[in-house]
């Protein structure tokens, strides 16, 4: 098993999502007057770790998968964000990804810094004991960069509880003790938090809402259209046709599903579970595609599934009013200025997906007090939490005259750029 830990690359590839990251950065940097050696500090990830984890597959051969660990930033406290389980993860995706998480903790007002990891496999192919041997593995090489008060993991994209719970156990055996905390999206059972699974769509609900709110929509008259339907997306539509708003599209990765009268959503997630949790074959809805369901004319569109969805090329073709980003990274730089100039609000991702790291942060309260909340505790706390980092976005986005987006990279700059100066010490 190789490991290195190696310094961030001069130059970023072409189109590559930490470019993504450092457009933004830079412009928000400038409107805010941020000290140049500031910038600096946060233009690199503190730490990258990249392991190469032979597995023992069920047929008897040997295949050896990449891993990623990336430290973005320590400087509001432990780095906290997912592992990914992805064909397309690679040391750029999750440098950007930490980077992310940097911003969306400040944001969300928690004292965590950014990380975030990743394995390049695709899950959906692979048996429950290769992933658990893969998922052990990584948790193995990475030992000695997760801990409670160091680098706390969660789920992400091809993720969930299961994985979270192997994780959790390997690491008490390596280290001889009971850690709850180490890890967040735990099973209930294993010290989870009631809440977590939801969370994310929560925080995509009560955004949405505070959005609406701002732009005198009222939302029992509002249509959406949610691209996703896994951890992020499904609870996001449930939550919203909850608010009686009319969700006419929801979509997977297996196509997209489009109903006029609004899709009963209740219908759509009995049929996931029972269909091996894919759309594929709904017959509540007239079938359409993934690219089609973006450009739908809804007030509110939510891209709760992958990163770069939305595009130069597309955006000009979008209809909502709203867009709240469920997904990281589902906006692509070049498209912001195209949305700016149709004058559609966008609600970025390091603030609208926030809810997820915010459950997670009270997960490991929990776990560091052994003593745990009930549902509505977490819901009142998270929807409070949520709601103050948006109206923060919106003032600052006013105050400094810029979109949504700058204004949530300049809330999260605030605060950062306050702990570098205090610790100081370059
Ligand atoms: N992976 C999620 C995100 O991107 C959650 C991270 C966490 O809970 O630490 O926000």
């Amino acid at each position: 098993m190789a490991s290195s830990t190696k310094k961030a690359p001069a130059a970023a590839a072409a189109h590559s999502m930490f470019d993504a990251v450092l457009a933004r950065l830079d412009k928000a940097a400038e409107i805010f007057g941020l000290a140049p050696e500031v910038a600096e500090v946060l233009r690199h990830p503190k730490k990258e770790v990249a392991v190469s984890l032979p597995i023992k597959m069920d047929d008897g051969s040997v295949k050896v998968f990449e891993g990623y660990r990336t430290v973005h930033s320590t400087h509001l406290g432990p780095s906290k964000g997912g592992i990914r389980y992805a064909m397309d993860v690679n040391a750029d995706e999750v440098r950007a990804l930490a980077a992310w998480m940097t911003f969306k903790c400040a944001i969300a007002n928690l004292p965590y810094g950014g990380g975030k990891g990743g394995i390049k496999c695709d899950p959906r192919t692979m048996s429950v004991g290769e992933l658990e041997r893969l998922t052990r593995a990584y948790t193995r090489a990475m030992a000695d960069v997760f801990g409670v008060n160091k680098d706390i993991p969660a789920p992400d994209m091809g993720t969930g509880k299961r994985e979270m719970a192997w994780l959790l156990d390997e690491f008490n055996r390596i280290q001889g003790e009971d850690s709850p905390g180490v890890v967040t999206g735990k099973p209930l059972t294993l010290g989870g938090s009631k809440g977590r699974e939801a969370a994310t769509g929560r925080g995509v609900m009560v955004a949405s809402l505070a959005a609406m709110k701002k732009m005198g929509i009222h939302h029992k008259n509002a249509t959406a259209a949610v691209q996703g339907f896994g951890n992020v997306g499904s609870h996001a539509a449930r939550l919203l046709a909850g608010k009686n708003i009319k969700v006419n599209a929801i979509s997977d990765h297996t196509g997209a599903y489009y109903n006029e009268k609004g899709i009963d959503i209740e219908n759509a997630l009995k049929y996931a579970a029972a269909n091996g949790n894919t759309l594929k074959g709904f017959t509540g809805a007239e079938a359409i595609t993934n690219a089609q369901l973006l450009t739908l004319d809804v007030d509110l569109l939510v891209p709760a599934a992958i990163q770069g969805v939305i595009t130069g090329a597309n955006a000009g073709d979008i209809k909502a009013k709203l867009i709240v980003e469920g997904a990281n990274g589902p906006t692509e730089a070049d498209a912001d200025e195209i949305l700016n100039n149709k004058g559609i609000i966008v609600v970025p991702d390091v603030l609208a997906n926030g809810g997820g790291v915010t459950v997670s942060y009270f997960e490991w309260v929990q776990n560091k007090y052994g003593h745990y909340w009930s549902e509505e505790e977490v819901n009142t706390k998270h929807d409070a939490s949520m709601s103050q980092a948006f109206e923060n976005v919106w003032f600052n986005a006013q105050q400094y005259k810029t979109s949504m987006r700058i204004g949530a990279y300049v809330t999260a700059l605030k605060k950062v750029d306050k702990a570098i100066r205090y610790k100081g010490n370059y």
